[in-house]
């Protein structure tokens, strides 16, 4: 991460704990790492991003619809979906530091680095040449970059190739060759590449010669898989369908850091899209391009998105792709989306025996579908949410100012209602205000401080729209509506409120 980056990050970290968007697990007792609570801002942002997703899939689709499955499932459900086996991260330690790394990432972090020095160069060039500057053709023919671009392509293939048939050894071997140091101690001094299952377990039952080993699922996705008869029967469902699902996942991940990017416990928004075989590549393209325009419609630039294909495809994906997001460490993986083929319900099948397929009626056959799936992580969206809306500022007199320009539909508090001064009355005309304002938007009350520094505190958590009640409202029932952004203010009637809020938070007007 760059200096810059990391500043930036450590400032939007400490500003969520300080205006209660999210909060260390189990602070008191010096936290749980790589957990995390939301808290009264927080948790209203998660929700309304929920919201978004669900409203967006489900309401907005009719043909797809949501489930909410339980967390618990039988442990044979793992076997079939190839998590007992195939589960798990590559960990190399290192002996001086005693820190434990994922072979891959530091293998992927080297590659990155080389990646620097590329862009570095195609930047040293398009300075010099200017508007004349063709980068592809640059790309192509600069020796240097031609050199650099092989090394990373001979690296990336042995690299999977050795993942592919296990050799662990070779995976250590590379590490070595290239030469990657542990960045606490700078040493070479590794042990063996080993796999590292990260599904969580415990027993269920209460006497243990009954107990079962049952996992904390890892992800949401089978739980509509091993749903899918259910729902298509009850549901009268006709292919293509969706069943989508938001709930918690759990990971026993290694190095958990980078806040809420990766947890040990974090939610999925998830959903399986049923389709017939031959179909799932124009449905991949499809749901590539309808999950992306779901991101920009935020008002979120362009920019700040990129899709990255995979290279190496799970053994039962016939496609893949991320959609990354430029967080304040840089471009990472926001969002999956896959055509896994019918890996997954012809393997319940075989494991349970029963018949997960669909009839037909127009050419009178039954099959397995396929499957393609889109695949977010709520905290993820999240931080990415937070990380683009966090913005100092330095105001025209010269004060500063922190502001969440978070997207208005998403923010936790749409409007906030201020009295002028709490006496003559302004206080209970403000208190009545945000009574008959509380039915419709997430609304907070506040008359403590100066006006100033109430603006600051709503700014601080992204509260598009303040509401001032002064003298003049006591004589003619107006109000002063301030903007967030803009900090631009206007005087609209009390009853108006309601009408000029909903249109600007609506997301359908972007
Ligand atoms: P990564 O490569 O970053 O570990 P993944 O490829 O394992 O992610 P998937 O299994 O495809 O992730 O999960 C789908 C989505 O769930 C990811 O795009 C991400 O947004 C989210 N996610 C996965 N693991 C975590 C985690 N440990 N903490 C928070 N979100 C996660």
């Amino acid at each position: 991460m760059s200096t810059k980056g990391e500043d930036v990050f450590r400032k939007i970290v400490a500003h969520c704990k300080e205006y209660g968007f999210i909060f260390q697990s189990s602070e008191i007792y010096d936290g749980l790492s790589a957990v995390y609570d939301y808290g009264q801002t927080g948790s209203e942002l998660k929700k309304n991003i929920m919201d978004y997703w669900w409203k967006s899939m489900v309401q907005y689709h009719e043909n797809i619809v949501g489930i909410d499955s339980a967390i618990f499932m039988h442990p044979t459900v793992w076997k079939a979906s190839g998590h007992v086996d195939a589960f798990n991260d590559p960990l190399i330690d290192n002996k001086d530091s005693k820190k434990r790394y994922r072979a891959d990432v530091l293998i992927e972090e080297y590659v990155a680095k080389i990646e620097d020095k590329i862009e570095k160069e195609v930047e040293k060039a398009a300075s010099r040449f200017g508007d004349k500057f063709d980068r592809n053709m640059f790309i192509e023919t600069n020796p240097r970059v031609v050199e650099n671009k092989q090394k990373i392509e001979q690296i990336m293939s042995r690299f999977v190739k050795s993942l592919e048939a296990n050799d662990l050894k070779d995976v250590k071997a590379l590490i070595e060759e290239l030469g990657i140091v542990c960045p606490m101690s700078g040493s070479r001094n590794w042990t063996d590449v080993r796999q590292f299952n990260l599904m969580f377990s415990t027993q269920i039952g209460s006497l243990s010669e009954d107990a079962s080993l049952v996992y904390l699922r890892p992800e949401t996705a089978q739980g509509i898989f091993v749903n899918y008869l259910n729902v298509q029967k009850t549901g009268r469902m006709k292919l293509p369908f969706g069943i989508a699902q938001i709930g918690k996942a759990f990971r026993n991940e290694i190095i958990a850091r980078q806040f809420i990017f990766r947890m040990r416990e974090f939610e999925q928004m998830e959903m399986q899209f049923f389709v017939k075989p031959g179909e799932e590549k124009h449905w991949y393209e499809y749901w590539k391009e309808h999950r992306m325009k779901w991101h920009t419609a935020l008002g979120i630039p362009a920019s700040k998105y990129r899709f990255h294909d995979h290279d190496k495809l799970a053994h039962y994906a016939n496609a893949a792709a991320d959609i990354e997001f430029e967080f304040p460490f840089g471009f990472k993986e926001l969002e999956g989306i896959h055509s896994r083929t019918d890996f997954d319900l012809a393997s319940h099948q075989k494991y349970s025996g029963k018949k997960l397929q669909f009839f037909d009626p127009v050419t009178n056959e039954s099959y397995v579908p396929y499957v393609v799936e889109t695949s977010i992580g709520l905290d993820r969206m999240f931080l990415a949410i937070i990380s683009n809306s966090y913005n100092e500022e330095t105001l025209e007199d010269g004060s500063e100012r922190v502001v969440m320009n978070i997207p208005p539909a998403l923010a936790p508090i749409k409007i906030a209602v201020l009295p002028l001064v709490k006496k003559d009355g302004l206080n209970d005309k403000a208190r009545e205000i945000f009574d008959y304002l509380k039915y419709d938007f997430m609304c907070q009350y506040d008359e403590k401080d100066a006006i100033g520094r109430r603006y600051r505190r709503q700014d601080a958590i992204g509260t598009p729209y303040c509401i001032t009640i002064d003298y003049d409202t006591m004589q003619d029932n107006t109000v002063t509506i301030r903007e967030r952004d803009s900090m631009q203010q206007d005087r609209i009637p009390i009853e108006k409120i309601s009408e000029v809020v909903a249109k600007r938070i609506d997301i359908r007007k972007r």
